[in-house]
């Protein structure tokens, strides 16, 4: 039978960096970039008699995406230890939590400007298409890591000990869209709550998907397929549509799928088998006896001061407040970098909507013509409020700004009137101007004549005219506002 005809159930385990100063269980510094190997103790190297100690900040950040996800946050919360023999993790055990997470149930809501192109989406309300069930969300150590070569390894353990918040969902999605959108949301929740840059190239953010597929009208769940670290939103995706298509397959031909862990290779885009239940590793979970439980009332009840606006209420508010429309709104709260310059473009003085549009349209255009983002953009928020306003203010047309802008971006010291007054632009004497149009008509008549018989075409090379003919340059569409009036009726 076709793939149609299987019910396809998806669950993913999600594992996210959280945005400290320092590690888990150590006075280390966290984060991406430094030389191998200089971020270490005897703590996160585990040495013998070294005793870990609290990230108080790192449970308070899971327990804050807890609480925005909807989870229930249990009293007490302890430490287990998952024991495993590799070279990632010195200790020979990571100290992770079993069966008393932090957070436990709760949701992601999956965002409708979130679903890949094409995608058939439901009906949203107010922005979310549906919330997908969540299991629990615990608290980790992240390993170190490991870098392959033929014939041996490096390891690096700056990235070991690192906190790493694992997000395990229900298994209650169904495709490969639905579950690239669900990544996407999930992201933009961890950096909008500066819970996590979350940044899956980086491997700040990194899942494993698993997958079963039974017969419709089947009850019992089919044979999990798991597939690990996987490093994309896309290659989640492809890695779901290849492997649907492989279980089905396999299970019209009559082969029973067996429990089992497979390898995604993106490059060769198939998955391999690694392990299958037999050789599934047993990891001796028990109780970790250097860690006390965590009591979390009074951490809850801190963390509840601080909740921020979520992706889904700040798109609503932005169509409420500033009447953007629903696709810049959702724009603007995919991308946290842009949202941050636009929220202070508007407190610089712009009107949101032009702001949202010259964020949208101009700015992000230049930022891919020059291979940068918003976070690193020589052009402030400043500056762009102020070109927005020499454009109000007819000082500037729409294409005159933009060379405003070109010329700001090399010279930042400058303001946008000081840079338009280098360009040569300036706010054009109304009364001038006109006597300008109707000199210029006076000297052409036979062009007026054209458009008195209905060749409008020619405004514009009226307007080119006039504009050719003043100095400094006025805004072309007032020229050619004052040449329509000089015909009316037509
Ligand atoms: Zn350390």
């Amino acid at each position: 039978m076709p793939a149609a005809d299987y019910l396809v159930t998806i669950g993913l385990e999600v594992h996210c960096q959280i945005r400290t100063a320092t590690k888990m269980f150590c006075s280390c510094r966290a984060g991406f970039g430094y030389a191998p190997n200089t971020n270490v103790c005897p703590t996160c190297l585990g040495m013998p008699g070294a005793l870990p100690v609290l990230n108080e900040y790192a449970i308070e950040r899971t327990i804050l995406a807890g609480l925005l996800l909807g989870c229930s946050i249990p009293p007490v919360s302890k430490w287990d230890r998952k024991n495993y023999f590799y070279p990632d993790m010195p200790k020979n055990y990571q100290t992770s939590q079993l069966d008393l997470p932090l957070c436990i149930g709760g949701s992601v809501p999956l965002y409708e400007w979130n679903f890949p192109a094409g995608a058939a989406v439901s009906q949203a309300e107010a922005g979310v298409v549906r919330r997908v069930k969540l299991d629990h969300i615990h608290l980790e150590e992240d390993a170190a890591k490991l870098t392959h070569f033929a014939g041996y390894s490096l390891v690096d353990y700056n990235r070991g000990g690192t906190p790493l918040m694992e997000i395990v969902s229900a298994p209650d999605l169904h495709t490969p869209d639905e579950t690239y959108a669900y990544l996407k949301s999930l992201q933009q929740i961890m950096v909008c709550a500066g819970i996590s840059n979350a940044d899956m190239e980086k491997g700040e953010m990194r899942c494993d998907v698993n997958v079963s597929l039974r017969p419709k009208g089947q009850e019992k769940l089919g044979e999990k397929i798991e597939m690990k670290n996987i490093n994309s939103m896309s290659a989640a995706r492809r890695a779901l549509i290849y492997e649907i298509h492989r279980q089905a397959e396999e299970l019209d031909a009559g082969i029973a799928q067996e429990q089992s862990t497979r390898r995604w290779d993106d490059t060769l885009g198939e998955s391999i088998v690694m392990r299958t239940k037999e050789n599934a590793h047993d990891y001796r979970y028990h109780t970790c006896p250097d860690l006390i439980p965590i009591h979390t009332a009074s951490l809850v009840q801190k963390v509840r001061q601080e909740i921020p606006e979520l992706p889904d209420a700040r798109r609503n508010r932005l169509i409420a407040e500033f009447g953007l429309p629903a696709a810049d709104a959702a724009t603007l709260v995919a991308d946290a970098a842009l949202y941050d310059f636009f929220e202070q473009t508007v407190d610089a003085g712009a009107p949101a909507r032009k702001a949202a549009n010259w964020v949208i349209n101009t700015l992000t255009a230049v930022l891919a013509d020059k291979e940068t983002d918003a976070a690193k953009c020589p052009v402030t928020p400043h500056h762009l409020a102020g070109i927005i306003d020499i454009v109000e203010q007819g000082i500037v047309s729409t294409n005159q700004a933009r060379e405003v802008l070109d010329l700001i971006w090399g010279h930042p010291e400058l303001d946008a009137a000081a840079a338009a007054d280098q360009l040569g632009f300036k706010k054009t004497d109304a009364g001038a101007l006109e006597m300008l149009v109707d000199a210029v008509l006076a000297e052409n008549p036979d062009m007026v004549e054209l458009v008195r018989a209905g060749n409008t075409k020619l405004i514009n090379a009226l307007t080119g005219k006039v504009m050719k003919a003043s100095n400094p340059k006025p805004n072309p569409k007032l020229v050619t506002q004052i040449i329509i009036s000089r015909f009316p009726g037509i």
